[in-house]
Parts: C-alpha cells; sequence; structure tokens
C-alpha cells in the first residue's frame, strides 16, 4: 500500500481536491466555454466516493465541488451526504480527515429549497459567480444569446447561451433583458444561500468575478459596491488562458494590483496577505466594508505552495490547471475497485508532480521582456508570443476556481 501524505517534486504536500461533477454549463461564459456535453463513463456516486476517501487518506483535507455547472448535477446533496463519515473521524486519524466542503457555481440554479438541502446535506461554504452589476454586462460575460428572454424558472436545461454578439438595437434589448433576468436571479441564488445558513460573515459564503479589460472592467466599482452592500467578499481572477477555446489575449487581463488599485481609490484598502496553500490575496476596506480578494495567476503567480488536485467528470486526474495530460483513474474503479491500486496511482501521481506552469509563463514573459531570465513580477502580464507557446490544457471544466 502506498504511505501517506506524499510530497511532489518541489516538496507540496497534496490539500485540496477539486472535483467536477459535470462538463456540462447552463451559461457560456466566453472566458471559459465549457463543454455543452457530458463526456463519456461519468463516474458514479460511488465511484466519487472512493476517489475522495483516496485522496483524504493521502493529504486532502478541503474538497471543492466543480463543473461546469455542479448544480446541474442531481446526486451533488446524495454526494455531500455519504461523504459525512470522512469527516466525522477524529483529528489524526491514519485515513486523514476531509475539513470542509465547498461548493463553485454559477447560482442559476440555486433555490432557496436547493440552499437548504445542500446545507442540510453537510455543505459548508458556496461561491458564486458574477461578473456584473448591470443587465448589459451579465449578459456579455455570460455570453446569453439575444433571441429570448428566459423564463422566471428555469430548469437543468441550457439558459439559451450562444453569444451576445453585436447586433440590432431590438437585439441589444433583448440580451439586456436576459443578462437582467439572470442578474435577479444570482442575486435572489445570494439571499437563498444567506437565508439556509451560509454566512459571508465566516466566510461560507462569497463572490467571483473574473474581469477582463474590454468585457466587463468598468463593473469593478459597481461589483465591490454591490458586494459591500450585501456583506461579501468579491474575490476578483485574472482571464487566465485555458486552453485554445477561449481565445486568451493577453491584452485583455487586467492584474490584481491594477483591479485592486482601481477600488482602493474609492475605498481604501490595507492589504492582509495571502495563506499558505491559498490562491487569493486579501483586503480590508478602511471603512469596515468588509474583505476584498483577488487571484493573481496571471501576474503573481502562487504555485510554489499549490497544493491542489482536480479530478474531471468522468475520472480523470491532473496536477495542475494547464496540465496538458491527466492520469485515467477509472481502471482502478471498475470494473470493480481497487482501493490500494487507486491510492497507488495517486500517491505516484502526486509524488511525480513537477508543475508550476503560471510561475514558467511569468518566467518566459519577464525573460521576453528583458532578454534574460528574472523574478516574476507583480504587474507582469505575458505578451501575445508568450501566449502562444502557452500549453494547451486537455480539460477545460474546472478553469475559473482560481489557479
Ligand atoms: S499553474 Fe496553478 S494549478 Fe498549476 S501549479 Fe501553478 S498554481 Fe497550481
Amino acid at each position: 500500500m502506498a504511505s501517506p501524505a506524499p510530497l511532489d517534486r518541489h516538496h507540496r504536500p497534496l490539500g485540496v481536491l477539486r472535483l467536477s461533477l459535470t462538463a456540462r454549463c447552463n451559461l457560456a461564459c466566453p472566458y471559459c466555454l465549457p463543454d455543452g456535453q457530458e463526456p463519456p463513463g461519468l463516474l458514479s456516486l460511488e465511484e466519487r466516493l472512493l476517489l475522495v476517501e483516496a485522496a483524504v487518506q493521502l493529504g486532502v483535507h478541503t474538497l471543492r465541488l466543480t463543473g461546469g455547472e455542479p448544480l446541474l448535477h442531481g446526486d451533488l446533496e446524495a454526494l455531500i451526504g455519504a461523504l459525512a463519515p470522512l469527516r466525522q473521524r477524529p483529528a489524526g486519524d491514519r485515513r486523514g480527515r476531509l475539513r470542509q466542503i465547498a461548493l463553485t457555481t454559477n447560482g442559476t440554479l440555486l433555490s432557496a429549497e436547493r440552499a437548504r438541502s445542500l446545507r442540510e446535506a453537510g455543505l459548508e461554504r458556496i461561491t458564486i459567480s458574477l461578473d456584473g452589476a448591470d443587465g448589459t454586462s451579465v449578459a456579455r460575460m455570460a455570453g446569453l444569446a439575444s433571441t429570448a428572454v428566459p423564463p422566471a424558472s428555469v430548469g437543468s436545461a441550457a439558459m439559451g447561451a450562444g453569444g451576445a454578439g453585436p447586433g440590432t438595437e431590438g437585439e441589444t434589448n433583448n440580451s439586456r433583458a436576459r443578462g437582467e433576468v439572470l442578474l435577479a436571479r444570482v442575486l435572489a441564488a445570494i439571499e437563498h444561500a444567506r437565508a439556509a445558513g451560509f454566512d459571508p460573515a465566516a466566510g461560507e459564503l462569497k463572490l467571483n468575478a473574473v474581469i477582463t479589460r474590454h468585457g466587463n472592467a468598468d463593473q469593478l466599482l459597481p461589483l465591490a459596491a454591490l458586494a459591500r452592500e450585501r456583506g461579501l467578499e468579491l474575490r476578483l481572477i485574472e482571464y487566465m488562458d485555458v486552453g485554445n477555446r477561449n481565445g486568451w489575449d493577453p491584452a485583455e487581463v487586467i492584474s490584481a494590483a491594477e483591479m485592486v488599485g482601481r477600488i482602493d481609490t474609492r475605498w481604501p484598502l490595507e492589504p492582509l496577505g495571502r495563506d499558505c496553500h491559498g490562491t487569493a490575496s486579501r483586503w480590508r476596506y478602511r471603512d469596515g466594508g468588509g474583505l476584498l480578494a483577488a487571484v493573481a495567476s496571471i501576474s503573481a503567480p502562487f504555485c510554489g505552495d499549490c497544493n491542489r488536485l482536480r479530478i474531471t467528470a468522468d475520472g480523470v486526474a491532473y496536477s495542475c490547471l494547464f496540465a496538458a495530460h491527466g492520469t485515467d483513474l477509472r481502471p482502478w474503479l471498475r470494473p470493480r475497485p481497487d482501493r490500494d491500486g487507486l491510492l497507488a496511482a495517486l500517491s505516484s501521481l502526486w509524488r511525480q508532480r513537477d508543475d508550476r506552469y503560471s510561475e514558467e509563463r511569468s518566467l518566459s514573459a519577464m525573460a521576453t521582456a528583458n532578454g534574460s531570465i528574472a523574478t516574476p513580477d507583480a504587474t507582469a502580464i505575458p505578451d501575445a508570443a508568450v501566449a502562444r507557446q502557452a500549453r494547451p490544457p486537455a480539460h477545460a471544466e474546472m478553469a475559473y476556481l482560481g489557479g
């Protein structure tokens, strides 16, 4: 049997598992563009439990459930409930202990009932994505089509995503109206989550926003105001080069330093730093207006203490968001589970892990700019030449969770 708590080649422990439940999403945010269809061979609930159990034995203490849009997955509450025994283990249990389960969602399907059922199942944290504070911006960033206003009660069907794009005045109005419906739904989801017991003051309810220079940079202050009014921590995420499909252009990246600087001019901030193994640097509003965070995956990479493992909805493990190749874990899950084999495979994957893609990209950017290798700089954005050299990751799901 594999020994527990492996370290990778840069002496980083395993700590966080980002488990995708579905590759599908009901939005089509142009910076992400997840799959519209599931891959063949999706994992069952029992197989996911085996995976989490093995990961916990190797050091995982936090499980983040993702997609695509994870609320499209019907077994979500059942999975969270079934993980309870892993969370009830005493500290120091040789099999490890799962300390926290979190969810990242676009919020469109988070009804009051769903928020309650998730809380009752044992979910502790929800991060809701929202990239604008008005209908036009929300529609643009969510890739909403301009053809029709979605019904007030959207089910698991897609919201008619398909790219807003320029169009007639009528189409523009339609697009804005769809964005306003979506915005209202996400704001309602925030209140549903709060009512279900997810306390923003305890860090249990947060907002994620991906900011691009020509997409929604004008939404920085409105989003900060929206979050402040609701007592929510807003996490600003730099636009990343996930795969080839989002047409990443470094000119569209706004560095965390610039984003935070703009907000600081309106509401002065004091820095709190970044927790070890965390993705976000944080600031406190000096007027008592709560917290702000920024994930600087591009301009100030944090690979040095990255402890995150990703597993796709069909059971492929990636040791880095930008890893070009994954390890298919299904041979140890079916037709019959091989727990020891699975543990050994995951342990081996982690021990061989050498990834530090964002740091390497940053060093390349600096070298391109200076003609020599330099250390990463907090405002360095790779230029187009470096972007073209970027490895296309084999997976786009789970992209916008912050590095
Ligand atoms: S690029 Fe992101 S996922 Fe990969 S090692 Fe660096 S911080 Fe971790």
